[in-house]
């Protein structure tokens, strides 16, 4: 059956929070950051204060260089997550199939919808009405048949509309979408539109247009071997070909991520044996805490070992300098806090909790631009894993014997999981 998805989106969404907050600056250009610090960053500004030339991640001094009598408002995260729940109930009023993608950015399924509520036009601005009402935020909504087509349809057409609606099908994707600039598609950022602009691939369309053997072959000869399965990824974005499913979010339940596995005596007896294994349960949690949109502060390793007389079993937990979920940083605590306990034995069992959890929009107001790249590769990674499946990228080791990536795919049928 044919799916009906939408990518909902907040319009400035700190800013419009702060506007409904305060009446009194309605008509006033407003903008979210540090009032107090002139070298801080703006986090979100108005439509007021956007026409006034004030742009997110400016410093806050320059915003106000530009527009005086711009009101900068201290950010207050707590509320804008707690907004961004009752926006998702809102959501969920319509449909059980929402998955929230960024604090401001949430895809709905509304495939079983459609009989109950209207055409999704019609559910689109319903929705629009109700979040608005109830919160001051102005939604703008993409639609299409894949989540791809409609996070593009919002970010290339809904946004830059005033009624704020628009649907990108299999219809008018070749009118509509095709003849953007490359760099409008999801996911390319400068450094891949500077590799596509010097292979002579200007807009959208030039890489849907390809066959895709030709164009894996010219992106290879551009950036190695490697770049199959990052190839296929574009060409299938330009297409609007995604079957990755929205998946319900798990935002109010989740307490802790973990992952773990029972192991086959006498396999994992040295450090080399375990670590491809432990790497592999290093990044199924920090996907994980991504997808649930989460960084955790306190690392927690559990292992059983015995030498077949003897037993032993310890379980450590610790807390970390900043929340994370990036893989390198978990990884090195995950690997300290072993090699401190472990006796030595063979394993029996490894696992690895995320513990002390937040929710993953209180980074940015750090904005460490190395870690925010970090971030987006990891996502990246993630994006082309929902499409292609857990193993269209693993690392290196798991082609060792004592890594189970491969098996662990085959078991729980690889996809989504
Ligand atoms: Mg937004």
């Amino acid at each position: 059956m044919r799916r009906v998805i939408m990518l909902a989106d907040g319009q400035s969404f700190y800013a419009s929070v702060e506007k409904a907050a305060h009446p009194e600056y309605r008509d006033k250009p407003v903008a979210v950051g540090d009032p107090a610090r002139k070298s801080g960053i703006i986090l979100a500004a108005c439509p007021i204060a956007k026409a006034r030339g004030v742009t997110t991640a400016e410093r806050v001094g320059e915003a106000q260089a530009k527009c005086p009598d711009l009101v900068v408002i201290r950010p207050r995260m707590a509320t804008y997550i707690a907004v961004s729940l009752l926006i998702t109930e809102i959501y969920e009023s319509f449909t059980d199939q929402v998955e929230p993608y960024s604090i401001d950015e949430q895809f709905l399924d509304v495939t079983g919808s459609i009989a109950l509520f209207g055409t999704a036009e019609e559910i689109a601005r319903q929705i629009q009405t109700r979040v608005h009402l109830s919160t001051g935020v102005w939604s703008r909504v993409g639609i299409g048949p894949t989540k791809i087509l409609a996070k593009m349809a919002t970010d290339n057409f809904a946004k830059k509309r005033l009624e704020g609606i628009y649907t990108l099908s299999n219809d008018n994707i070749e009118s509509d979408l095709w003849p953007l600039p490359v760099y409008r598609m999801f996911m390319v950022a400068s450094r891949m539109s500077g590799h596509f602009m010097r292979m002579g691939i200007r807009t959208i369309g030039d890489i849907a247009r390809l066959d895709l053997g030709e164009f894996k072959q010219r992106l290879r000869y551009r950036m190695g071997r490697q770049s199959d399965i990052q190839a296929e990824y574009y060409w299938q974005t330009a297409r609007g070909i995604d079957p990755s499913p929205v998946v319900a979010g798990m935002r109010s339940q989740v307490k802790v991520i973990n992952n773990g596995r029972a192991l086959k005596w006498n396999l994992y007896k040295t450090i080399e044996d375990i670590e491809p294994l432990m790497i592999e349960l290093v990044i199924e949690v920090c996907r994980r805490a991504r997808k649930y949109g989460y960084m955790g502060r306190v690392i927690g390793v559990g292992a059983a070992e015995t030498d077949g007389s003897r037993s032993f079993h310890f379980g450590r937990q610790m807390s970390l300098m900043r929340p994370t979920y990036l893989e390198h940083e978990v990884g090195s605590a995950v690997k300290k806090l072993f090699l401190e306990h472990w006796q030595g034995m063979p394993l029996t069992q490894l696992h690895i909790t995320l513990t002390g959890l937040s929710g993953d929009e209180t980074y940015q107001l750090d904005l460490f631009e190395d870690r925010e790249k970090l971030i987006r590769c990891a996502k990246t990674i993630d994006a082309i894993k929902d499409r292609f499946g857990l193993t269209a990228m693993i690392r290196a080791s798991s082609l060792q014997k004592t890594a189970q990536a491969f098996e662990r795919a085959a078991q729980i049928g690889g996809h989504w999981a």
